[in-house]
């Protein structure tokens, strides 16, 4: 590291700090990584919330970005599992390895010294049998060492791929949203960096879709009712989008739909069609209760313009939705559509 970059560092660092403490949250590693990322510029979706977590006057920052952030990410105890049975592997294996070096080197002492008798004028057939027994043991030895290394090579392969399942899966899990099941923030980041990445040529487009009065519903029927309508509406969602969107949830009744290689007027009515889809969700059958009237949604759309950041992007689209819900609510808004669907 040049010294510049580690001065650098170090000066984030104390900014990291001095912001952990004045927002009352503990330097625990996990949040640590989290602010410094958002200290050191990161772009993206993470990054502007933690920026709106820390700004709102809402307060429990700390609590907020745990919940948000950290706790989703801390379900590694099956890996921590996989983990300590593969490293009690290894050690296995390495103390076969020894032992298996050992009766080999034995077995070459014991043929180096049987050669050394054969090697006399005159052969002594009683030392040759009892030279033969010697080698057939040392041979046993080396033979028994073989496969228990051999046995122990094949649980660690198994072993292994377990492992790596469960690496698989933690790290999906990273990116997804528990109540839902669809990706969170950080999987819609991703998903975003690496389309801008992979095709920055293709028209994109962003959805941006928040439930109407869904406090009143929440207070209404209680959060489990509420819960179960953001499971629906994800749904739905998924339901209308093609396979190439990709559908999250960013927090509270807020969900995002990416759509990659989609134009402004196309996601136009794309948004449209989930709008309908979430308009015409079978709240009652799907809750077992008839007390819920339907639910709507009100979205804003924007396309990426060439040079301009996610968060940019976002925040048109957020634009777009206050609009929406400004001129009544279950309806799509955009900037460069005049009509508003309703
Ligand atoms: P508007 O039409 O203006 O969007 O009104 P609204 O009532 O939907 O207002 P807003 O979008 O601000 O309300 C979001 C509510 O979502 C507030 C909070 O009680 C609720 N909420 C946030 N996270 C969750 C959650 O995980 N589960 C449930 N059930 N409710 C949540
Ligand atoms: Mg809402």
């Amino acid at each position: 590291m040049s010294k510049a970059a580690f001065d650098l560092s170090q000066s984030q660092g104390d900014a990291v700090l001095a912001l952990l403490e004045r927002a009352r949250v503990p330097p625990l590693p996990a949040f640590y990584r989290l602010f410094f990322d958002y200290v050191a510029g990161a772009k993206g979706l993470m990054a502007e919330r933690v920026g709106t977590v820390l700004t709102d006057g809402k307060g429990a920052v700390g609590k907020r970005l745990y919940t948000e952030f950290i706790a989703p990410y801390e379900n590694s105890e099956a890996l921590d599992q996989a983990l300590g049975q593969m490293l009690s592997r290894l050690a296995t294996l390495d103390r076969l390895l020894v032992e298996r070096s050992e009766a080999s080197a034995r077995h070459s002492r014991s043929l180096a010294e049987a050669g050394g008798h054969f090697g006399a004028e005159r052969l002594d057939a009683g030392l040759l049998r009892e030279w033969v027994q010697r080698l057939e043991v040392s041979h046993k030895l080396v033979l028994r060492a073989n496969m228990a290394l051999a046995g122990e090579l094949a649980e660690a392969h198994r072993e292994l791929a377990v492992t790596k399942a469960e690496i698989g899966r933690s790290r999906e899990s990273t990116l997804r949203d528990p109540l839902t099941g669809i990706a969170n923030r950080a999987g819609l980041d991703l998903a975003l960096n690496r389309l801008m990445a992979q095709s920055p040529e293709h028209p994109l487009s962003v959805a941006l879709l928040d439930i109407d009065h869904f406090k009143t519903l929440n207070d209404g029927y209680g959060h489990p009712v509420g819960d179960q309508v953001l499971r629906i509406v994800s749904h739905a969602l998924l339901a209308s989008a093609r396979a190439s969107d990709i559908v999250g949830r960013t927090g509270g009744d807020e969900f995002v739909v990416v759509l990659a290689g989609t134009a402004l007027a196309a996601a136009y009515d794309a948004a449209d069609g989930m709008r309908q889809a979430v308009a015409a969700a079978d709240l009652a059958s799907a809750m077992g209760t008839d007390i819920l009237g339907g639910v709507t949604a009100s979205i804003g759309v924007a396309e990426l313009e060439p040079g301009e950041s996610i968060a940019h992007l976002l925040d048109r689209a957020d634009r777009c939705l206050y609009r929406a819900k400004q001129s009544g609510r279950n309806r799509v808004a955009s900037l460069a559509v005049a009509a508003d669907a309703a």
